[in-house]
């Protein structure tokens, strides 16, 4: 008994090892900031997955594309083999899943919540003592498998409305509701007529002055892309935020990185968004693997662009859940122990925002 359970163990562990390879060969190839464009765009259609788990999915069905398995370059919708059958679809026979991490969770109970070190790990049903207060966090990732629609067969799936939008011009209700995460922050909203009021810039955040200005001579769709990079900055990288970064290079990337997200999934233009070189921006910062800052960036960036999309009250393009399930089941976002960046910053925020409006 014990020999097999080692033996489960050791083979997860390998699958685990392939997979984390497959994940830093896929982020290993964004090189360019085109690579790295493209990377985004698909992650804005499939934002609600880790950045970790978009790779896989992306790097996985390029190969089934080009093995002639699946028929589009695109995957559109993925869920679990379970999640396709509760949808009233079967995975073809023949068809692989693609494998990604799904999170392990524990279930943890303490009598001193407020002691981080009191909470111990309950076991397999074991109930918590009464008082004790219980919750449940991320201990490991395990191998999981989700197929794309065109893997399966069965009912036809609702389609859903997708937002259509001509050049030039902003997603109805876009300006209005970036403006509002602005001003939410505590920050005065500022149209400039002239680009050199901000030394030649499109936008500029002043976290001094807790001013945002956006030159207000560009069409409606620069404009709302210019907020969103704006807002990016207020979100990420304010003076007081830890995270905030010293290589003022990799907090523009960032920006940049989000207001695209932001814009492909409104279904936008992002042609014209410019990310500088990969490669270059990755390697600048001192003792760290590329390849890591490449990946912590990309989560960093989609849970940003994920909060502002999920604030806004406009038409966006799926986020690759199939319609009719449970957004919160069909996703396996790893959650971290510790609330992400992104969000804490909110909260903090919203108590600058009470006290200044
Ligand atoms: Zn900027």
């Amino acid at each position: 008994m014990m020999a097999t359970h080692q033996d489960a163990r050791q083979a997860q562990e390998e699958k685990l090892g392939e997979l984390h390879e497959k994940l830093t060969d896929a982020v290993a190839s964004l090189v360019t900031g085109d690579d790295w464009a493209d990377a985004l765009r698909f992650a804005a259609r499939f934002r609600s997955r880790s950045f970790n788990n978009v790779m896989l999915i992306w790097q996985q069905h390029a190969a089934a594309f080009e093995a002639g398995h699946v028929p589009e370059p695109y995957p559109s919708y993925v869920a679990g083999y379970k999640q396709w059958q509760m949808l009233g679809r079967q995975v073809d026979k023949g068809q692989h899943g693609y494998q990604i991490l799904a999170p392990v969770t524990g279930r943890f109970a303490s009598a001193t919540p407020q002691d981080a070190a009191s909470w111990r790990r309950l076991g397999r049903g074991e109930r918590p003592r009464s008082g004790e207060a219980v919750r449940s966090r991320m201990v490991g990732v395990r191998p999981a498998y989700v197929w794309d629609v065109s893997q399966t067969s069965g009912d036809v799936l609702p389609e859903l409305p997708e937002p259509r939008i001509l050049e030039g011009e902003a997603p109805t209700g876009l300006w209005l509701g970036l403006a509002a995460q602005v001003k939410e922050r505590g920050f005065e909203l500022l149209r400039v007529s002239e680009k050199s009021e901000i030394s030649g810039a499109n936008g500029l955040t002043d976290f001094a002055a807790r001013t945002v200005s956006v030159r207000g001579d560009m069409d409606d769709a620069a404009q709302a892309k210019t907020l969103a990079h704006e807002l990016a900055h207020v979100l990420m990288h304010g003076p007081d935020q830890e995270e905030a970064r010293q290589h003022r290079g990799i907090g523009e990337v960032e920006a940049e990185s989000v207001a695209l997200m932001v814009g492909a999934a409104h279904g936008m233009d992002t042609s014209q968004y410019t990310i500088p070189y990969v490669a270059g921006w990755a390697a600048n910062v001192d003792g760290k693997n590329p390849v890591e800052i490449v990946e912590a960036t990309g989560e960093r960036v989609r849970k940003t662009a994920l909060s502002i999309l999920n604030r806004l009250e406009t038409v966006q393009v799926s986020d690759g859940v199939p319609p009719g399930l449970e957004h919160d089941s069909a996703t396996q976002t790893p959650r971290t122990a510790a609330p992400a960046g992104p969000e804490l910053a909110v909260a903090r925020q919203r108590e600058v925002t009470g006290r200044t409006l």
